[in-house]
């Protein structure tokens, strides 16, 4: 087995994160640097390192994945007012960290398009 990415450490409580929600299947805490009030980061116990690594086979986790950032806005009180998911794919996409994760941002009106 591989290194555990940085986001399975911080789900195992290897590294300290201030987690918001978790499941059987999702985990969902506050990112270390927020670029919004309200800024989570929501992500799959499933390891996919990528957006376009997904397959077919992970159309449940794909689809939860939107499942539960609702879930998340209505327990941070941003879902009437509105919020914005992000999955950052690759270079371009300016994806960090190797597990696939989406940001759960709002809190303040948010501009488009992004930088
Ligand atoms: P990406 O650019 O891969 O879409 O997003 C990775 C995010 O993870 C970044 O917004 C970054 O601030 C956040 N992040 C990186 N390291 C840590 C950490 O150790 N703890 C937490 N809570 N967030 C982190």
């Amino acid at each position: 087995m591989g290194e555990k990415t940085l986001f399975s450490r911080i789900i195992d409580g290897e590294i300290p994160a201030e987690k918001v929600y978790e499941d059987d299947d999702y985990c969902a805490f506050r990112d270390i640097h927020p670029a919004a009030p309200e800024h989570v980061l929501i992500v799959p116990k499933k390891v996919i390192p990528k957006l376009t690594d997904a397959t077919a086979a992970d159309r449940d986790v794909l689809g939860g994945l939107l499942l539960t950032a609702n879930k998340v806005a209505s327990l941070l009180g941003i879902a009437e007012t509105g919020f914005r998911c992000v999955i950052n794919c690759g270079k371009d996409g300016g994806q960090e960290v190797d597990h696939l994760h989406l940001h759960l941002l709002g809190g303040r009106l948010l501009g488009w398009p992004p930088g």
